[in-house]
Order: C-alpha cells, then sequence, then structure tokens
C-alpha cells in the first residue's frame, strides 16, 4: 500500500466507501453524463465534411466546372495526362492540367505521362527523361504509363510489354525525381470474355464501342495473364519505384487477388479507379470477405473514380451535367464504402448494401493513402 500513488489512493478510498455499508443514494447527474463516443462509421451527412482526394481523374479542360464541384463536395484531385486517343492530345492535356494546378494549387494534384513514339530509337529515353524532368519542376507528382504499352505499341513488329528493359531507363527517372508510376496495363478480365459473358454493363459498353481493345476478339494479341506477368516483372525490376496500379491493378475481379499483389510487392498501392461496380458485384456475393480485405488492406488502396471532363463537353448544360454526374459518382460511392446503407447498382444489376466501414479506413483510403503514394505533404 506504500507505493499506492495519490490517483490510485483516490480509487481506493471510494472502493473502501462503497464497501464499508450502503452507499449514500448518488445525487442525480444528467449534466455528468458522459459524451457519447462518436459513431465508428461516417453517415451521408458526413461526407461534404470529411478530407477526401480523388486518386484519378482527367481535367482535360481550362474552365473551372470539374474543380467548383470538388470544392462543393470537399475533395482534392490528382488529374492524370494520358496517351490515350479518345483524350486531346498530350500537349493540350498537359496546358489543362497546368491551368487547373495553378487555379488550385491546394486542391489540384498533376500526374503527367509521355509518349512512345519513337520507343526503340537512340535517345527516346533521354527525351522523355528530359520532359518529365521538366514538368516535376512544374509541380508533377506522378507519371503515368497506359495500356498502349503491351496493347498496341510494336517495334520491330512486336509489341513492347512493360518489361522491356529499354523502358527501365524512364522508370528510374522517375524514381530519382521522387515521382511517382501510375500504371494501367492490360484490362480488366472482362476484356478476354465474350460481351454476353461480362460481370458489369460498363465493362460491356467500353468494349463494345472499343473493339480495338477488347482482347476476346484479338486471340493473336497477349492473354490477360501475359499482360499482369508482365506488370508483376516491371515491379519486381523497381523495387523502390512508388508504383500505383490504376483500376485495382487490373486485377478488380478478384480481391484475393489484389491482396496477393498487394502481400508481394510492398511499393506498390492500387486505385479503385472505374472499377467499384466489380467490387459490389463480389460484395453481393460475400460481404464479409470485401469488408475484411478494405480493413486488412486499408493502408494501399487509394479511393478513385476516372470522372473525365473532355473540352468537347465544354458547353453550359454538359458543364451542369457533369457536376450532377460527378457528385452522384462521388455520394453513390461514399453510400457504398462508408456506410451500410444499400443502394441499386444498375451495371451489376443489383441492390448492393454498403460496407461500413470504419472512420479510420475511410480516412485512408480516402486521403492519407494517395498523400503518402503521392508525397504530397
Ligand atoms: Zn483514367
Amino acid at each position: 500500500m506504500k507505493r499506492i500513488s495519490g490517483l490510485l489512493l483516490g480509487g481506493a478510498i471510494s472502493l473502501l466507501v462503497a464497501c464499508g455499508g450502503p452507499a449514500p443514494e448518488p445525487a442525480p447527474t444528467p449534466a455528468a453524463a458522459p459524451k457519447p463516443a462518436p459513431p465508428a462509421t461516417y453517415s451521408m451527412e458526413d461526407f461534404k465534411s470529411v478530407r477526401k482526394l480523388d486518386a484519378h481523374v482527367h481535367m482535360n479542360v481550362v474552365g473551372p466546372a470539374f474543380l467548383e464541384q470538388a470544392r462543393e463536395d470537399g475533395f482534392e484531385l490528382m488529374t492524370i495526362n494520358v496517351d490515350y486517343p479518345d483524350f486531346p492530345k498530350l500537349a493540350d492535356q498537359r496546358a489543362a492540367a497546368l491551368t487547373q494546378l495553378h487555379a488550385d494549387p491546394a486542391r489540384v494534384h498533376w500526374a503527367t505521362t509521355f509518349s512512345m513514339q519513337g520507343f526503340g530509337k537512340p535517345g527516346w529515353a533521354d527525351k522523355v527523361n528530359a520532359t518529365l524532368a521538366a514538368d516535376a519542376q512544374q509541380g508533377a507528382k506522378a507519371v503515368k504509363v497506359w495500356k498502349n504499352v503491351g496493347m498496341k505499341e510494336r517495334f520491330g513488329g512486336k509489341l513492347v510489354m512493360l518489361d522491356d528493359p529499354r523502358i527501365s531507363p524512364v522508370a528510374d527517372k522517375v524514381q530519382s525525381l521522387g515521382l511517382t508510376l501510375i500504371g494501367h496495363l492490360g484490362e480488366p478480365q472482362n476484356c478476354w470474355l465474350p460481351l454476353d459473358q461480362m460481370t458489369t454493363d460498363n465493362d460491356r459498353e467500353y468494349f463494345k464501342e472499343h473493339p480495338q481493345y477488347h482482347m476476346y476478339l484479338h486471340p493473336e494479341m497477349p492473354s490477360y495473364e501475359d499482360q499482369i506477368k508482365a506488370r508483376d516483372n516491371f515491379v519486381a525490376a523497381h523495387p523502390g519505384l512508388r508504383f500505383v496500379g490504376a483500376h485495382l491493378g487490373s486485377l478488380e475481379y478478384d480481391v484475393d487477388r489484389i491482396a496477393a499483389f498487394l502481400d508481394r510487392f510492398p511499393n506498390a498501392n492500387v486505385d479503385m479507379a472505374a472499377r467499384m461496380s466489380q467490387v459490389q458485384y463480389q460484395s453481393v456475393r460475400d460481404r464479409e470477405k470485401v469488408r475484411n480485405f478494405f480493413i486488412k488492406y486499408q493502408d494501399r488502396l487509394l479511393y478513385g473514380t476516372d470522372l473525365t471532363l473532355n473540352p468537347d463537353a465544354a458547353s453550359t448544360e454538359q458543364e451542369a451535367e457533369f457536376k450532377r454526374e460527378a457528385h452522384d459518382v462521388w455520394t453513390r460511392d461514399w453510400r457504398y464504402l462508408a456506410t451500410a446503407e444499400s443502394q441499386h447498382v444498375e451495371v451489376i444489376k443489383a441492390d448492393v448494401p454498403g460496407l461500413a466501414l470504419p472512420r479510420e479506413v475511410i480516412d485512408r483510403i480516402y486521403y492519407r493513402n494517395s498523400a503518402r503514394a503521392f508525397s504530397l505533404n
């Protein structure tokens, strides 16, 4: 008893009182009731105020519509340039990204990219690397490599895969500049299936409109596993490079495969852009499994959407429509990830209960993981 501190002694005394006879009636103390602990999960009311970052958007315009909606809904944005023929020319994408970055440097972040034009010829990597260094000077935080590597670009008649050693000097430069490589390699597994066997309508629509990328129609092209293997070889060969696998690393159809990828590559994260319906497809079949995946890998998953605003949608009505769509996508995803509320998801024709992820997990996947993956602070 000698070693009892003052604080503990207080406890001992009250214990003595309690044991020493009938305790006096406690005075009613409604005002002193302890404050209820904050709920373990967020609600729809918390959507706007929680700090959030959409790690995968394409602001291909100079106008303010996208930024206005991001401000309204409390989002920061990672706008990504891509060497995609459906998008404006790379120079125009870069100019649009810089305009957005300068308009709100605290809210807009930029991922630049590079062209494969001239690949295999002497000086290609030097030229690309000089451009990337200049972009880093101008504020770029990441570099995107797209599925044209592996699916379209050829040298000497052969497809160029990501693990081609001639791409390595560019990866080394990205790393030495302190940037992150965002890789969209391959496609969802649905891409290798006939349209009527695909699991989601969004994939069905995309591949119907883009038959050149629908690999089921091109059996002479590399298989799904060939694409994944080339990407994995590349990530394994650059263990010091921060890598973000866009679109759940093209492993969207099975959370176990995403888990295995993240286990194998500690320098890798994945973003969820344009693949939420694939996750929902799995969670309507086994909600606990998907929920446990999010909790276990809460440090490695980045929230993202693939929301895109192109200059051909620059009329006032189209901008207003885009804002409604962005708000709709963002609030639907929040409902699914942060709350237990159920909602109908038309592209998988199912009612999908929310995952109700703990607040701490939401804070990570919506902001902290991106801040770390892209060295934003
Ligand atoms: Zn994208």
